[in-house]
């Protein structure tokens, strides 16, 4: 592709530092300029419709042209811009949202802490855990384990606690005080005639002996999503959360659950915990909190938490973390205003009503000679290609024809999202049956092409 001069694309290729991009390849073909949504498409700036298969990234769940979010933002933007919820004050429409989301959330949950992103609300949880085990005089009890193929964020702290070689290298990751553990994968990491409750078996010993090798006084956390989204909507084994929580709870180490990806209906139930059934002390949400129309996440810490974090505030004279733009009124009406569309749209039901078509859909391609594995739950899902279906054998080099798949599907209409060589779904929420039938028929020409 040529990029004609002073075109957009010219403009964007002199001036902008694209997020998770390969740069030279940017200065080279140019990007997609998304101009306008409606409903579960975006329109680019040459005309050009694309389904949004992955609702962006994983966010928009009320797709893209939402009319009552549009106007909770202009009302709360013409009423009060701007405040903050430093030094004992905040706006109305946080304390609503406050209110709503510990009412939502799993009754040990019981208050909230705003922030922006899910990297900077996965942060703020390291940060409340250290400052808890302070609190509680543990000054050893530090580390935070988290998964392999986890993602959790790219600030420095949340970056160390996503797991993936992407994310780390070139940037002097991870920092101290962060170990991993392996990832409920059965397809790829259980080892030749091992059962499913044999694997969960063996991951929740790892853990075990993980913990014990560094010294459980030294282990505060565990963090987790309910299931791995960017590192391959790797759906666990049902044995495999009851497992590892019971190796928690002997050791005394915290479940925070990273639900920015699960949580808000996602997986068929309001959250992944109680799809898997997960009992946090900490739960970090973000994405869908807000149907990503403004930039919002959320921590949710238990009472005992809580309790030890305020009498440390206390003593130290407050608690000495907080954003600028955290609380934000704007972002807080539009996630408030998503709460309720959820509630009287009855998300969760509709995920359940339309989830089988997509799940049953994807899975016809099982067939394929590149097609590994076809996974997913409610309206998420993955499909695995490979060299070898026999050896399971990725290709060489790995993500290559991930690629060409998706630029392949986005030349049909329609934009999936390929993590290495497997290509993820996570459509809107809202998608229709009649809408999931154009994805999955996008997605077969792919395959067609890419076989
Ligand atoms: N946690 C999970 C599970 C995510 O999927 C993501 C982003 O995709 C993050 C955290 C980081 O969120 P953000 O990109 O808003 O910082």
């Amino acid at each position: 592709m040529t990029v004609r001069s002073n075109s957009a694309a010219s403009r964007d290729i002199a001036y902008h530092l694209h997020p998770y991009t390969n740069a030279r390849k940017n200065e080279d073909e140019g990007p997609v300029i998304i101009d306008r949504g409606e409903g579960v498409y975006v329109i680019d700036d040459q005309g050009n419709r694309y389904l949004e298969a992955l609702a962006g990234l994983w966010c928009t769940g009320l797709g893209f042209s939402e009319e009552r979010l549009v106007k909770a933002a202009v009302d709360q933007m013409a009423k009060l811009p701007y405040y903050h919820s430093f030094a004992q004050k905040t706006a109305s429409p946080v304390v609503d949202l406050a209110e709503k989301i510990v009412e939502m959330t799993p009754a040990q949950l019981t208050k909230v802490f705003f922030a922006n992103s899910g990297s900077e609300a996965n942060d703020t949880a390291i940060k409340m855990v250290w400052y808890y085990n302070n609190a509680l005089d543990r000054p050893e009890k530090k580390k935070i384990i988290s998964r392999i193929k986890g993602y959790h964020g790219v600030t420095i702290a949340a970056a160390s606690l996503t797991a993936m070689p992407y994310v780390q290298a070139g940037f002097d990751l991870p920092i101290k005080n962060i170990i991993h553990t392996g990832a409920p994968h059965y397809y790829r990491f259980a080892q030749e005639g091992e059962s499913e409750e044999a694997f969960t078996d063996r991951l929740a010993q790892e853990l075990e002996e993980l913990i014990q090798s560094e010294g459980p006084d030294t282990v505060a956390a565990f963090i987790g999503e309910p299931l791995q989204g960017a590192g391959g909507v790797i759906v666990p084994p049902e044995s495999y959360w009851p497992k590892i929580q019971a190796v928690l709870k002997k050791y005394d180490i915290l479940l925070i659950a990273d639900e920015v990806i699960c949580g808000f209906g996602r997986t068929g139930q309001m959250f992944g915990s109680d799809t898997f059934g997960l009992k946090p002390d900490i739960m970090t949400l973000a994405k869908q909190l807000s149907s990503a129309y403004a930039p919002i996440s959320a921590v949710l810490v238990s009472d005992p938490i809580y309790q030890a974090v305020a009498d440390n505030s206390a003593k130290l004279g407050s608690f000495g973390h907080g954003y600028t733009y955290g609380a934000h009124p704007v972002a807080a009406a539009v996630a408030l205003e998503t709460l309720k569309i959820y509630e009287e749209r009855k998300i969760v039901e509709q995920v359940q009503a339309v989830g089988p078509r997509l799940q049953d859909g994807l899975r016809r391609f099982e067939d394929s000679p590149i097609v590994g594995e076809v996974r997913g739950i409610g309206l998420i899902a993955a499909v695995e290609l490979v060299a070898d279906k026999a050896s399971k054998a990725p290709f060489d080099p790995i993500g290559k024809v991930g690629a060409y798949f998706a630029a392949s599907a986005q030349a049909k209409g329609v934009i999936f999202r390929n993590l290495g060589d497997t290509i993820a779904a996570c459509p809107p929420m809202i998608i229709t049956e009649a809408e999931i039938d154009i994805l999955l028929d996008g997605f077969a020409a792919a395959l067609a092409e890419t076989e």
